[in-house]
């Protein structure tokens, strides 16, 4: 059943839906073992499910590589633990918010016009990730898209990446050689 849902697609020359079928199962049944079809359908199902109701959690869905994703959904699942303590107004359109988790207190600034932000944590800017006080913020103000100096490009799943290869001499280390390759060019 799962295994013609996932092949619907499919160009099928001719064939009824029921030939179809019985020649997907038929296929499966005699190459593919039980273990394999469980493991299929473990990786059909991650389908970058999202964890919270934070319209942003998608915007790095979809461009983020899987490891990355999964760091901000981290960052997202710890919101809980956040309380907001103390709001401040700073000037004209920025405030800062006291907030407290489990380990410590912790002050968030927020520009209510351009949406922009920091965490006096730096989690983002020693790991790239926007930390979960941020995302806290963000949703208590309901914006729906953070800034894109929090969408960084080395973690895009849509960039092409250099790749280093090393030709090694064995004979004479001297003549070992560095070499940068796209990829993808
Ligand atoms: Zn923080």
């Amino acid at each position: 059943m799962w295994v013609t849902a996932y092949m619907r697609h499919l160009f099928w020359v001719g064939m009824k839906t029921t030939q179809r079928s019985e020649s997907i199962h038929s296929f499966f049944d005699n190459y593919v073992n039980k273990t394999t079809q469980r493991s299929i359908c473990k990786l059909l199902e991650y389908t970058r499910t999202l964890l919270t109701a934070f319209p942003f959690e998608a915007q790095f869905r979809d461009v983020y590589t899987d490891p990355k994703f999964k760091e901000v959904q981290l960052q997202c699942s710890r919101v809980l633990y956040v309380t907001p303590l103390e709001k401040r107004v700073v000037c004209d359109n920025v405030v800062e918010h006291l907030l407290e988790d489990i380990r410590r207190t912790y002050c968030v600034w927020f520009d209510t016009v351009s949406h922009d932000s920091g965490c006096d944590f730096k989690h983002f800017e020693c790991y790239g990730i926007m930390c979960h006080h941020l995302i806290k913020v963000y949703y208590m103000y309901k914006v729906e898209h953070v800034p894109s100096k929090f969408i960084l490009q080395r973690w895009r799943k849509d960039i092409q990446r250099k790749h280093i290869v090393v030709k090694v001499a064995y004979h004479d280390l001297s003549k070992t050689a560095r070499l940068s390759l796209n990829a993808f060019a």
